[in-house]
């Protein structure tokens, strides 16, 4: 017998859903049978995922959405609510991974940093809840970074805004728990996506991507579906009693 994820219709809200872990999850959401609110900064990628859920049967729509623009938030979650209905599914993925040596970094890159990494998933967060209150229901998963975890040479502001999305989560699953909203944390580590690409091509993985596999202990590189299939889980009817929780998805790279 298969168990449905959740006794009613769901709307997700992804953001970041154009491209790697976002587009994994959108589908993946879908799949599952929620409506899914594809919102990115890239108008085209957010709608070949959109378009690609609903070749496959799944209803989703297509949002520009500029997560360090709280008028754009607004307006992403009001054209969802219009188009969807209210959203009680949140994964907060959009994301921008910067390197720099630390004594390099300027105030503009670090303010661009958080203002996408934390104050995009702080300020979606005040937006959507509400709807979620209404509900009496909410899933929230916050996608971090295993670099919050460790650390990471070359990304002390990408870092400090990823361990931040830490803090902001649980302080949030303890404020909403008694709302039914539960609230946690999936950081993702050493995911083959456009932006690990783009690191391994600026040099930032050594010798690439494969040189790292003999290091993980599943000897393998993860993929934007692991993430999906954690968040997926994290936004089922019956993960009602885990809130506040860090699920590492990282092939066993991190165990803390
Ligand atoms: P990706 O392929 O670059 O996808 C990120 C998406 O977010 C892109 O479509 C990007 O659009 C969009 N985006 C960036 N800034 C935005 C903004 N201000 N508003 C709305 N959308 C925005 O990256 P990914 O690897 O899938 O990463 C997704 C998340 O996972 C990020 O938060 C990242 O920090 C985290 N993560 C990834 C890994 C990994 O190994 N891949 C590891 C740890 C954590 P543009 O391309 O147009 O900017």
């Amino acid at each position: 017998m298969t168990v449905s994820a959740w006794s009613q219709p769901r709307v997700a809200i992804v953001t970041g859903g154009g491209s790697g872990i976002g587009a994994a999850v959108s589908r993946r959401l879908a799949a599952d049978g929620a409506a899914v609110a594809v919102l990115d900064l890239n108008d085209e990628w957010a709608t070949a995922t959109a378009t690609a859920i609903e070749a496959d049967g799944g209803s989703a729509i297509a949002i520009t959405c500029d997560v360090a623009d709280r008028t754009s938030i607004q307006s992403g979650v009001d054209e969802t609510v219009q188009g969807l209905g209210r959203p009680t599914i949140l994964i907060n993925n959009a994301g921008i991974t910067p390197f720099g040596r630390f004594l390099e970094i300027s105030r503009e890159s670090f303010d661009q940093v958080m203002a996408v990494n934390l104050r995009g998933t702080f300020e979606f967060c005040q937006v959507v809840i509400p709807h979620m209150i209404e509900e009496g229901w909410g899933r929230i998963v916050n996608i971090s970074s295993s670099s919050a975890q460790t650390g990471n040479f070359g990304h002390t502001h990408y870092s400090a805004s990823k361990a931040a999305v830490i803090g902001l989560t649980r302080s949030l699953a303890k404020e909403f728990g008694h709302k039914g909203i539960t609230v946690n944390v999936v950081p993702p580590s050493f995911i083959e996506t456009p932006s690990l690409h783009r690191a391994a091509d600026d040099g930032q993985l050594g010798s690439g991507i494969d040189q790292h596999i003999p290091t993980t202990p599943v000897r393998r590189v993860g993929q934007p579906a692991d993430i999906a299939a954690a968040c997926a889980f994290l936004c089922r009817d019956d993960a009602s009693y885990i809130t506040g929780q860090v699920l590492g998805v990282n092939g066993g790279r991190v165990i803390v």
